[in-house]
């Protein structure tokens, strides 16, 4: 079992959050320091720490990251327009919660490549 993380708290109710998705295997919530407009993360409730910890069996898991990705850009208005999706892996990605998560951001002209 991966250490536990503030995302686990928020994927167990045990840590609030601004709640926008939520079912079985995914939470998504809004980031507390937004870098965009929107930003979204959306976590697998499976406590897996990094995309290097991702297996086989993890493959559905993360592809629903995706689409709940592309379903919550449609209900915040800005799919048509535009969006960037991001996974933060260890020290050089700049990942600081070790439970894996994929960002949303929308809602303005975001640059490339970042920085
Ligand atoms: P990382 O740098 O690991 O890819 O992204 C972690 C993200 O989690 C950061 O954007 C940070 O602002 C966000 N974050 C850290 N702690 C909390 C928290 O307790 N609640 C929420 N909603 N976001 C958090």
């Amino acid at each position: 079992m991966p250490e536990d993380t503030v995302f686990g708290k928020i994927a167990r109710g045990e840590l609030p959050a601004d709640i926008v998705y939520a079912d079985d295997d995914l939470v998504a919530f809004r980031d507390l320091s937004p870098q965009a407009p929107t930003h979204v993360l959306v976590i697998p409730r499976k406590p897996i720490a990094t995309l290097n910890d991702a297996g086989p069996e993890d493959a559905e898991l993360i592809g629903r990251l995706f689409l709940a990705a592309a379903k919550i850009a449609q209900q915040e208005g800005f799919a048509e327009d535009g969006y960037r999706t991001v996974v933060n892996c260890n020290a050089n990605g700049g990942q600081t919660v070790f439970h894996l998560h994929l960002h949303l951001l929308g809602g303005r002209p975001l640059h490339w490549p970042p920085g």
